[in-house]
């Protein structure tokens, strides 16, 4: 599983974090809902190796992670904007972690955004997977496409193809449907259960959504200024709330 111990994290006068301790099962999905600004994303971001904790350590998969770079921890970040290549085809969007596996930092940095033969996995092998991984999303057909072409449901489905050609242990979600319609949202909101589901490996979400996390989550961790007041499933959250801010938040009557 996951192990975060004692992290702690400031940004100049902002305690974004103030004492986070919290362990995470393998295998399930485990939702950090909370206000806006009460840390969730900074959380994320440290479990990620995309930000660097001032104290505490965190352990993926029984390793200790601290000071290892993103791409060695072996997790795979969706983000709230997408975050696709603009230039680049939905092939080549989704192909990216799989090209640029092989890659150290001086060779990759000139070629972000180009499609070069011959680096990372071979390139038979990188269609086989995008390809399959597009079918399994729906969006086979959009491969030729640009970011631009599509809809927002069909971008956060090229997003989450990206994080799955890595097949990793552990998919960290912040917020990826909060740019999505009512309607779509919910539509995703199965869709990224069912690939939980399917692929059964650690889920780590972010949402303000409380229904988002009430629908989807094995346990929920509910976050406030920086702190966790509890960590259970989901209608023991309603149902018997640790204390009053809980209640508060999830507007239970307590
Ligand atoms: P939201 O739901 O709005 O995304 P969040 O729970 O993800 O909120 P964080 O982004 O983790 O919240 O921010 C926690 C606190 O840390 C906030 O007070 C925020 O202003 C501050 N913060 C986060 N990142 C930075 C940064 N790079 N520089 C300065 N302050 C930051
Ligand atoms: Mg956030």
């Amino acid at each position: 599983g996951i192990v975060l111990r004692n992290i702690r994290k400031s940004f100049g006068p902002t305690t974004a974090l103030h004492d986070v301790s919290l362990s995470i099962v393998n295998g399930e999905f485990l939702t950090l809902l909370g206000p806006s600004g009460c840390g969730k994303s900074t959380l994320l971001r440290i479990l990620a190796g995309l930000e660097v904790q001032d104290a505490g350590s965190v352990a993926i998969g029984d390793r200790v992670v601290d000071g290892l770079r993103p791409k060695r921890r072996d997790v795979a970040m969706v983000f709230q904007s997408y975050a696709l290549y603009p230039h680049m085809t939905v092939a080549e969007n989704i192909a990216l972690p799989l090209r640029m596996r092989r890659l150290n930092a001086w060779q990759r940095a000139p070629l972000v955004g180009r499609w070069l033969p011959g680096t990372g996995m071979a390139r038979r092998a990188i269609d086989m997977e995008v390809g399959g991984t597009a079918e399994a999303l729906g969006i086979a057909h959009l491969l030729d496409r640009k970011p631009g072409q599509l809809s927002g449901g069909q971008r956060q489905r090229v997003a989450l193809g990206r994080a799955m050609v890595r097949h990793p242990a552990v998919f960290l979600m912040d917020e990826p449907l909060s740019n999505l319609d009512a309607k779509l949202r919910v539509h995703m909101r199965a869709e990224i259960k069912e690939l939980h589901r399917r692929l059964g490996v650690t889920f780590v979400y972010v949402t303000h959504d409380q229904a988002e996390a009430m629908t989807l989550s094995d346990r929920v961790v509910v976050m406030l200024d920086g702190e966790v007041l509890q960590v259970a499933q989901p209608q023991k959250i309603y149902s018997d709330p640790d204390d009053r801010r809980v209640a508060e938040f999830v507007g239970s009557p307590k």
